[in-house]
């Protein structure tokens, strides 16, 4: 019985490292609240609790510290942040259990008729609006995690700070999500054919110095664009896929966005001629440059600590539709020539492809 106590131990994230004498009371305290099935609590209370504990209680600091350290070791869930921090999961595995209220497979579903409809049109969709999610967090089961209005409200930004929910702040109805996880449609084949408009189109590839792109990664990207421009819909069903988006930027303006192995390609489409993508393209570059430094910086300097090697964080390209394919080649060849001839011998025109880093009246160089 001891030899196995020592080996359960011994397999704590915790085993062997130094800690505080004064956070052994608020540890024990903690367990306990666990073991009472307590899995969300405020700050504030555990703060309370920690006072009954006399000399050895937490200063506020000291309380941090340990929430910080706690949550590094994966112990429980804080994040020491403004919104974030009024609250602390003590029982991590609460927040999968909250997750599946909506993040479920299909054979999981309620049998109630209204949330079964409503989990129906979020895997259709990919969207789902706040009533929603909050009439299925009023399932019995969910209200252990979640007692009561503040709790919800906590939980529902924590799941925007992790991407699992997308404000889409560009709707006109206020509250409502993009859950990209949720979306299991492929794109079409045909999602990057411009058979008819070969001659007004633009095309731009991020490549990331590793085999793929990871798929959360991903769902940032398409969630952050998604917040950014109007997706295209067809008969109320929005043009959402796995890895991939096609917006409205404009009237004439398309953006079609897909991530393929470890790149982000992207395709504007003008209705008219190229003449008038201009601006456009240098903010949907500018607007994705933006987007993808903040991921792919994290990304690249884990990737560098952990070979010891040093990664370009990833490199553009602009291209044309040639044939039934796309011809890239560097920002600097189009920027240093008028024309390139590409592997088909093909000559392209390199005057529309300067517009994702020219824009109109600056005449100079957005970003790169
Ligand atoms: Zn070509």
């Amino acid at each position: 019985m001891t030899d196995q106590i020592v080996m359960f131990a011994m397999k704590q994230s915790s085993w062997g490292q130094r800690r505080p004498i004064q956070w052994v009371p608020l540890e024990l305290q903690i367990s306990n609240m666990r073991m009472k099935n307590v899995n969300i609590i405020r700050k504030e209370d555990l703060r309370n609790v920690d006072m009954l504990n006399g000399d050895l209680a937490l200063s506020e600091p000291m309380l941090n510290d340990f929430l910080q350290v706690k949550h590094s070791l994966g112990e429980l869930i804080y994040y020491h942040l403004p919104g974030l921090d009024k609250f602390v999961i003590i029982h991590p595995l609460s927040l999968v259990n909250i997750l599946r209220s909506f993040v479920t497979d299909e054979q999981f579903f309620p049998v109630d008729q209204n949330l079964n409809s409503i989990l129906q049109n979020l895997i259709k969709t990919g969207i789902i609006n706040k009533t929603d999610l909050l009439q299925l967090w009023q399932q019995d089961h969910f209200h252990q995690y979640m007692q009561n209005d503040s709790s919800k409200e906590f939980v529902i930004l924590l799941l925007q700070h992790l991407d699992i929910l997308i404000n889409l702040k560009r709707s006109k109805q206020t509250h409502v999500y993009l859950v990209p996880c949720v979306i299991k449609t492929v794109r079409p084949s045909n999602f990057h054919y411009v058979e008819n408009q070969k001659e007004n189109t633009i095309c731009m590839r991020y490549t990331i110095a590793r085999h793929s792109i990871p798929t959360s990664l991903a769902y940032q990207i398409v969630g952050a664009l998604t917040c950014t421009w109007p997706l295209k819909y067809e008969d109320k069903q929005p043009y959402l896929y796995h890895k991939a988006a096609w917006f409205n930027v404009s009237d004439e303006n398309e953006l079609r966005i897909w991530i393929e192995g470890n790149h982000i390609i992207v395709m504007l489409t003008n209705d008219l001629a190229l003449l008038y993508v201009m601006d456009v393209a240098a903010s949907v570059q500018n607007v994705l440059q933006r987007i993808l430094s903040r991921p792919f910086c994290s990304i690249i300097t884990a990737l560098e600590q952990i070979s010891q090697k040093k990664y370009q964080s990833c490199t553009m390209e602009v291209g044309v539709p040639c044939g039934h394919n796309v011809c890239y080649t560097s920002l600097q060849n189009v920027i240093m020539n008028e024309k390139w001839i590409c592997g088909q011998k093909m000559n392209h025109d390199t005057r529309y492809l300067r517009y994702w880093v020219f824009s109109k009246g600056k005449n100079n160089v957005v970003s790169t």
